[in-house]
Formats: structure tokens, C-alpha cells, sequence
């Protein structure tokens, strides 16, 4: 490590560097693939975001739909799908919260959510999501995973109306595999009514049905008509690993420290 390069212009002398670009900083993995720095795929998730109603989910978690001394409920669920073996979680979980919109590229759809201070939006919303790993993303560069990332947010896309609006359906209509019954999202610009199995990989929407049922089991009244999904929910991690020595410097560049790509060198 000897220089880094600012936007192509201005050089700035260093012995160690910090990479810390953030898990979606795809131009950062191509530059460094491109200068030949060891770089591996590795797993992550992806799937849908899903909004209740928080006075449901408080009365799920607490039997009752508010209480002054009581925040707005949480919760976490895991299943782990018999059928493609796949583990379906949910993920960042937020009470009273929003929807958001999280692409970082043009003609691409990307969900992510979030609370304000107080929790106290009316919908609660958290990311159901399945593990994926290199058997779905086949291929010898290490950013298949980023490829594969980019081929459903832009099917998400299409499937939106190429409006930046997201696919959005009723929890229970995907889990009867139909359309029908309207939604309701906090998502902005907007939702699109559609089958999100177009904008999922087929075990994804295998798995997810599966674990979806299972959480109606451990959260009664989960799998719920009032319930919307939007999509697609492809950030979770990096799909991409810096690959790193015991002295958490690259294997292929002394002075580089990566670090931030998420779980999986969390
Ligand atoms: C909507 C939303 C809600 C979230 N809510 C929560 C939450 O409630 N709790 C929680 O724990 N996490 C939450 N997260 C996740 C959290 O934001 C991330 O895990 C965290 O920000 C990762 O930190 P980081 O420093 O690794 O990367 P980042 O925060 O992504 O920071 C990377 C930085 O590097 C900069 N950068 C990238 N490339 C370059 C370059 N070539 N040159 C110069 N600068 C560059 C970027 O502009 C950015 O400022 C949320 C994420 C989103 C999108």
C-alpha cells in the first residue's frame, strides 16, 4: 500500500488504508477486482419486506392492542424450511416504523425499512428473508452474488411498472399463491397489487411460503389478511468477502484493511 487515489485525481500517500465503504459499495468490489485483490462470494439473504398493523403484532406479542407503560411490540422468528433446506428469518425488525426505498441503482427496486425516534407510525414492518449462497449464484467471479443481487432488484423493477413504485401483496394472497384481496403499504412512491413470485427465485417463494406458516405457528395471527409485502429485500449482507488474514489485512495486500461487508465477518 503505497497511494490511494481520490475520483481520479488527487493522491494521497499511505502506509495502511481503512476500507469501510459500506456492504452495497458495488463500484468499490468491481475497482478491486479489477486490481486483483482476493475477493470470495459469500452468503447472504434475500426476500421481502413485510408490514402489520402494530396495534396486531402489540396484541399478538402482549394481548392487548396498546398500553401506556408498553412499547410498541418487537419480534424476531427463525425457520428453518425442510423442503429447500433453507433458513428464513426475519431481519431488522421496526416497530411503528416505514418502508423505505433503498436502491442504489438506476432501474433497480430495493426495499429496506426503518423507525423514527418515537415508534410510533402505525405499521410495523420487518424483512423476511431466506439464505442464499454460491449454488445460487453459480460462476467463477467472486461478484456473481452482486450479479444475482442486481437481476432481482431489476425484475423487481419491471414487475413494479419500471415507475419506481414496488411490487407489493397481500400476506395472505402470497401464501394462496393469488392477487385479489388490495394492499396497503407505507412504502413510497408507491406499491404495485402483484404476484411477488415474480420477483423472487422460486425456492426464495418456496421457503418463504414455508416459513411464513411457520411463524403464523410460533406468532398466532402473523399470516394475516391485514398483513402486506413489498419487494424485493436484497441487502442484507455483502455478497462479497475481502478476504483477510488472521491480522485482518487482505491476503493479496498488505497495508489494505477491509472491513463493514456484514454478516458473515461480522
Ligand atoms: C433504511 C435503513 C435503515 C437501517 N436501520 C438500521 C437500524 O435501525 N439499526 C442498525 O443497526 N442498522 C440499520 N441499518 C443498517 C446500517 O445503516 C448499516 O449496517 C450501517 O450503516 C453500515 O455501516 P458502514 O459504516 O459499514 O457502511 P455505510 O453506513 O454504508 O457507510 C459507508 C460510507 O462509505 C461511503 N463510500 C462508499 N464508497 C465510497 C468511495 N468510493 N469513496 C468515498 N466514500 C465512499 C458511503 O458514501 C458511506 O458514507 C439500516 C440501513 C438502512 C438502509
Amino acid at each position: 500500500m503505497k497511494t490511494v487515489v481520490i475520483n481520479d485525481s488527487e493522491e494521497i500517500s499511505c502506509d495502511f488504508l481503512v476500507l469501510a465503504t459500506g456492504h452495497s459499495a458495488r463500484d468499490t468490489y468491481e475497482m478491486l477486482e479489477r486490481r486483483g485483490i482476493y475477493l470470495e462470494k459469500k452468503p447472504f439473504a434475500v426476500g421481502v419486506r413485510v408490514e402489520h398493523p402494530q396495534k396486531l403484532i402489540n396484541s399478538i406479542q402482549y394481548g392487548i392492542p396498546a398500553h401506556p407503560c408498553l412499547p410498541q411490540a418487537e419480534y424476531s422468528l427463525t425457520f428453518s424450511d425442510p423442503q429447500t433446506g433453507r433458513s428464513v428469518y426475519s431481519f431488522c425488525m421496526c416497530p411503528g416504523g416505514v418502508v423505505m426505498a433503498a436502491a442504489s441503482e438506476t432501474g433497480c427496486l430495493v426495499t429496506n425499512g426503518m423507525s423514527a425516534y418515537q415508534r410510533n407510525a402505525p405499521y410495523a414492518n420487518s424483512a423476511l428473508v431466506v439464505t442464499v449462497d454460491g449454488s445460487d449464484f453459480p460462476g467463477n467471479t467472486p461478484l456473481a452474488g452482486v450479479e444475482f443481487q442486481r437481476k432481482w432488484e431489476r425484475k423487481a423493477f419491471a414487475v413494479g411498472g419500471s415507475t419506481y413504485r414496488a411490487p407489493a401483496q397481500n400476506l395472505l394472497d402470497f401464501v394462496e399463491g393469488k392477487v385479489s384481496r388490495g394492499v396497503r403499504s407505507s412504502y413510497r412512491p408507491g406499491v404495485v397489487e402483484t404476484d411477488l413470485a415474480g420477483a423472487l427465485p422460486l425456492e426464495i417463494t418456496q421457503a418463504l411460503k414455508a416459513g411464513i406458516k411457520g411463524f403464523d405457528r410460533k406468532m398466532h395471527g402473523f399470516l394475516t389478511h391485514e398483513a402486506t409485502l413489498t419487494g424485493v429485500e436484497t441487502r442484507t449482507s455483502s455478497p462479497v468477502r475481502i478476504v483477510r488474514g488472521d491480522d485482518l489485512q487482505s491476503v493479496s495486500l498488505r497495508g489494505l484493511f477491509p472491513t463493514g461487508e456484514g454478516a458473515g465477518y461480522a
